[in-house]
């Protein structure tokens, strides 16, 4: 091929490039126009009728109100974004026309919504958009698109946070994907220092912590300089049924056991190591996804499981790596079907007790992981060992797929659980399960 057609094919690549990115740019200004709706006063009012229109299902409260509010939010919206492209469609196509071309592209793009306001304003088409249909959500709020599960959290979950309106990449920019505001959330192995850092900065998030444990003493947290013992529970591992009741009313659920048995190789080790690492987080992951039934459940709850850095890097412990890496496959492979989001902790080794030469502390670790859990990272990885970072997530798409195409995806749950006695979850045996010093926060 002779260099004019090179340069040719690199203009009609470069006009494709354009044209995607002014539609991006249009979805940039929808998201930001939003968030200002909720913190300016001048565009409060009018944004303020598009919440007012909806009932916890979705269905519209008043045909009249519905009408209205694509008159007073949706058709100005769609304006904004068109407006906004103007200046990019003078600015590309200065040089060449081919680019001011490709950059109308996101004019016509949110032209499509203001049409479709206006027509739902004149009562012509009175579908909802997508993401206000009412009706079962199917799956748990996406991670790059915004799905129904996921607006329903901006209506009814917390309305400063979930801006986006079809990307999410503005929410995980500002740490809006995810509100704790409110949130209960339950935290186990709540006596060590990652568990206790954990319930400090949930705490400030405006979260109600539950702090369970193996010891009966109440979970103390520092708050403003002063101890304050938070609602602690006692539980042992083996009896993760106990707990069933409490994961009714918990939202967010933190699985932060686990035990390390250093070098020991023995028979006993190896038992302790997989009840607790292993089978005792699974166990009480299962019970967890039996409580999620309605959709405010699947917009809502969560669990975050501590698999360590373990999944993909020496612990310098075998039996702590071989456990680890179970519970870490076993969540890879039970959240293809989860009924709602599923987060893995992927953390180094930090100070604490049992780990005095640890470089980062406990409470720093604690701070990250709420900051990605708030940008919705699914992975969150927490350590300075820059390999990680990099085989994780390598880790994490090619065993998923594995899992996807050699196992058989489970029917979601739409309806209400049938029988909520015979759960289908194993218990464990809780009297040869070693509690004790080596249960590590
Ligand atoms: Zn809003
Ligand atoms: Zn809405």
């Amino acid at each position: 091929m002779d260099i004019a057609g090179i340069n040719q094919i690199n203009q009609w690549v470069g006009a494709g490039v354009i044209a995607l990115g002014s539609i991006l740019w249009a979805e940039i200004v929808r998201d930001l126009r939003h968030w200002l709706a909720h913190v300016w006063p001048w565009l409060m009012p009018k944004h303020t009728l598009h919440h007012r229109l909806f009932r916890r299902d979705l269905s519209v409260v008043d045909e009249q109100l519905y009408r209205e509010s694509q008159w007073h939010h949706d058709v100005p919206e769609a304006v904004t974004m068109m407006v906004a492209g103007i200046p990019w469609v003078i600015l590309l196509g200065w040089g060449s026309w081919l680019n001011g071309v490709a950059a109308t592209a996101g004019i016509v793009y949110s032209a499509s919504f203001w049409i479709s306001g206006m027509l739902r304003g004149w009562g012509l088409a009175l579908e909802t958009d997508i993401t206000h249909q009412p009706g079962p959500f199917p799956v748990p709020p996406s991670q790059w698109h915004v799905n129904r599960t996921y607006h329903w959290r901006h209506h009814f979950d917390d309305t400063n946070a979930y801006f986006c309106g079809t990307l999410t990449f503005v929410d995980r920019i500002m740490g809006t994907s995810l509100s704790l505001k409110g949130k209960r959330v339950a935290v186990t192995g709540a006596s060590g220092t990652l568990g206790r850092a954990l319930l400090k900065h949930l705490h400030r998030q405006g979260a109600k912590v539950i702090a369970l444990s193996s010891q009966a003493d109440p979970i103390q947290i520092e708050v403003n300089g002063q101890p304050q013992a938070v609602e602690t529970l006692q539980w042992q591992v083996g009896q993760e049924g106990s707990l069933a009741e409490l994961l009714e009313r918990v939202d967010i659920l933190v699985l932060n056991h686990g035990v390390n048995v250093h070098g020991a190789r023995d028979a006993a080790a190896i038992q302790q190591s997989y009840a607790v690492n292993t089978f005792s987080s699974w166990r009480l992951m299962e019970l967890f996804f039996q409580t999620v039934r309605s959709n405010p459940e699947v917009a809502t709850k969560e669990v975050w499981v501590n698999t360590s850095e373990a999944e993909v890097s020496p612990a310098f412990s075998p039996l702590y790596e071989l456990s680890k890496r179970a519970l870490g496959d076993l969540v890879t492979l039970r959240r293809l079907d989860a009924p709602c989001v599923v987060r893995k902790l992927i953390l180094g080794p930090f100070k604490s007790n049992l780990n005095p030469i640890g470089v980062m502390s406990g409470d720093w670790v604690a701070a990250q992981i709420l900051a990605q859990a708030k940008r919705d990272c699914r992975n969150i990885i927490v350590t300075i060992n820059p390999f990680t970072y990099l085989f994780l997530p390598l880790k994490e798409l090619a065993v998923g797929t594995y899992f996807r195409l050699f196992s058989h995806s489970l029917p979601h749950p739409e309806a209400p659980a049938s029988n909520s006695d015979s759960s289908g979850v194993p218990q464990g045996d809780s009297t040869s399960v070693p509690q004790g010093d080596g249960i590590l926060g």
